[in-house]
């Protein structure tokens, strides 16, 4: 995984609550949170394993791996989504 850094991004706390702020719940996803875990993945600042936190408006899944408050550092990362199933497809209307 390629983990850019983000110089001027704000502390995790505040950017979680921009998103609570734009509509975005926190949301659980066990096959994303199961690949996070597997891929083995360290802070890139103080080397602890940041958590996963899954975000959605309903729409748009986000993807994020914050560390320790006390650290602060998180990144982003596209969510692997599950194709979605087809909707009114060959109902031959
Ligand atoms: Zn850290």
């Amino acid at each position: 995984m390629n983990l850019t850094q983000w110089q001027t991004k704000p502390a995790w706390s505040e950017y979680e609550a921009q998103l609570l702020g734009r509509g975005y719940e926190p949301t659980w996803d066990p096959d994303t949170e199961r690949a996070v875990s597997s891929a083995k993945i360290t802070c890139c600042r103080c080397g602890a394993t940041p958590a996963y936190v899954g975000m959605t408006d309903g729409k748009t899944e986000l993807g994020f791996l914050a560390c320790t408050p006390e650290c602060g550092e998180w990144i982003r990362f596209l969510a692997p989504l599950p194709p979605l199933p087809p909707d009114g497809e060959g109902d031959g209307r």
